[in-house]
């Protein structure tokens, strides 16, 4: 079995400089000739993990198959390459120091001074050598934050050592960083880029390849001076520029020869590339014969990362459709303070709630709920956009007045959304939501059987609240439909609203599964739904795969 190799992506000038995106691309170069790649991504920051950070500011949480509540960055590396992550892809510094205080709690290092080198990054390497076990070909490290960052320096020191333990022939350092174009004289400006080169030099990482990440192509003299001051020759040079499709990004740069550049360095004995089923992806997202358009309501609009996997499972629905979605946040506290704002919704061929937690904002995806039901326009609810679907028709359809989540309000007399059982001793808020993938059984003859074709399904969940039992039979009884159940039918998965055009919502979170090539159903079926009433289809006709 050939050894693992392992290839590191750092950042540097900015932040959010696409380091994810260069990372999955490299994978996706990699494993297009048949090498079995695997990612990380180092997040610097003390949280244990992504779960507790605010979506506005670090963009959604990732939740894996194991539960894992990580970085947004795993959802690229499984949107590029199809495969499935777990918790141990996302590394953290409060994961790092957990263990090793643990350990040296335990008395495992009993006599020992306990540092930052070597027992912090021996544990950083531990983890990363974790991944790679097995015989995986290519782990593909991306080390978050920008080089420089104190509280990165302990993962560039592991990576450092790497080269050392693991040899030349089995490490790469690719840098990315961002090359900005001057306006008034169109310049590419690379002095910001020297100084980031240098600065991990500082640390003893000479990157092998460079990523210029810039708004248009670099020019020649921008790419020889960055080979120039970055000590590398000008194939080590590669530009990562705007794109209107983010999945063709692999094609660019295997265009510019990144691919033959890495095996030839990495020595690795690979297939041909077979870039064919990808192409015909990416082409079929530039040539679009159809628009629709699509409300998302939510809480964060400002920062659409915070939604980053309900954007593309659109996008990858209006692919297969042959239509492009022009996606606009609606900001709900906005309609909350001025209920009338509502009626902005009449634009749209869709309207979807996605996932959310309090009680800001809610009353105003209440009202747009209620608007995509009485006005009979196709309706995708995820998560708290499901629990508060529950809500708007136990108020307005089944006449419980005051009806309530009890996360937006405690006193509510009727509490149609209530804690899971389970979570009612729960007080710490790290990891202790029901998380990951579970089985869902579908009911026959529903739109949810309709589009799953299946009647176990598995999908990932991240919740505290469910639909309370005690108002199951008063809701069915008023029309709603449970399509979706948990195995033991204590829990409510899927509901609809049969009379509707497209009225569906689930408790789990179906965006985590969708790929560009492969459309999860029930975006799929709304994006569907939402071009087939708009010219005019009586009813729903299921959507055929075209990709
Ligand atoms: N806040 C709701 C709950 O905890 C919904 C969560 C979500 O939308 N991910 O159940």
């Amino acid at each position: 079995m050939a050894r693992t190799k392992y290839v590191f992506v750092t950042g540097g000038v900015v932040s959010s400089v696409g380091k994810g995106t260069v990372a999955s691309s490299v994978g996706k170069i990699l494993s297009v000739r048949g090498l079995t790649t695997q990612f990380i991504k180092i997040d610097p920051y003390v949280n244990v993990d992504a779960g507790t950070l605010n979506p506005y500011s670090h963009g959604e949480v990732f939740v894996t198959d194991d539960g894992g509540e990580t970085d947004l960055d795993l959802g690229w590396y499984e949107r590029f390459l199809d495969i499935r992550t777990s918790r141990i892809n996302n590394i953290t510094t409060g994961q790092v120091y957990n263990e090793v205080i643990a350990r040296e709690r335990r008395g495992d290092y009993l006599g020992q001074c306990v540092q930052i080198v070597p027992h912090v990054t021996d544990e950083i390497k531990r983890r990363i050598r974790l991944v790679g076990r097995g015989g995986v070909d290519v782990v593909v490290v991306e080390v978050g934050g920008t080089a420089g960052d104190i509280e990165g320096l302990p993962f560039l020191e592991a990576i450092r050592q790497m080269r050392l333990e693991e040899g030349y022939e089995n490490t790469l350092f690719i840098h990315v960083a961002l090359v900005p174009k001057l306006k008034a004289t169109g310049e590419f400006k690379t002095k910001a880029l020297q100084h980031s080169v240098n600065e991990l030099r500082r640390i003893g990482i000479q990157p092998d390849i460079i990523v210029a990440r810039s708004e248009a192509n670099i020019d020649k003299e921008a790419r020889r001076k960055i080979a120039l001051f970055g000590t590398l020759p000008e194939e080590a040079v590669f530009c990562s520029y705007d794109v209107d499709c983010i999945y063709e990004l692999p094609l660019i740069l295997e265009e510019q020869g990144m691919g033959r550049y890495i095996v030839e360095r990495l020595r690795l004995t690979t297939q041909e590339p077979g870039w064919s089923r990808w192409r015909k992806v990416v082409s079929l997202y530039k040539k679009t014969r159809q628009t629709v358009k699509i409300a998302i309501c939510g809480k964060y609009t400002q920062l659409s990362d915070a939604y980053v996997s309900v954007k593309e499972a659109l996008l990858h629905a209006g692919v297969n459709m042959e239509a492009s979605v022009d996606i606009t946040w609606i900001d709900t506290e906005a309609i909350e303070e001025e209920p009338e704002k509502v009626n902005i919704l009449s634009q749209f061929d869709g309207i979807l709630v996605p996932g959310g937690f309090g009680k800001r904002g809610a009353e105003g995806k209440i009202l747009c709920i209620k608007y995509a039901r009485e006005n009979d326009i196709p309706y995708l609810g995820i998560c708290f956009g499901m629990q508060l679907a529950i809500v708007e028709f136990a108020r307005n359809v089944c006449g419980l007045e005051d009806a309530a989540s009890t996360e937006i309000n405690q006193e509510a007399k009727h509490p149609v959304i209530d804690l899971l059982p389970e979570q009612r001793n729960v007080d710490a808020k790290g990891g202790t939501m029901r998380l990951g993938s579970l089985p869902i059984y579908v009911k026959r003859d529903t739109l949810a059987y309709r589009l799953y074709r299946q009647e176990v399904i598995n999908q990932r969940h991240r919740h505290r609240y469910e639909v309370n039992p005690d108002y199951w039979e008063t809701l069915q009884k008023h029309g709603l439909v449970f399509s979706g159940l948990s195995p033991d039918g204590r829990r409510v998965e899927i509901i609809e609203l049969p009379g509707k055009f497209y009225f569906l919502a689930t408790q789990y979170h179906p965006e985590f599964l969708s790929r560009p090539n492969k459309p999860e159903p029930t975006y799929l079926g709304f994006v569907k739904a939402a071009l087939d009433k708009k010219i005019g289809l009586e009813s729903f006709q299921e959507p055929q795969l075209v990709i």
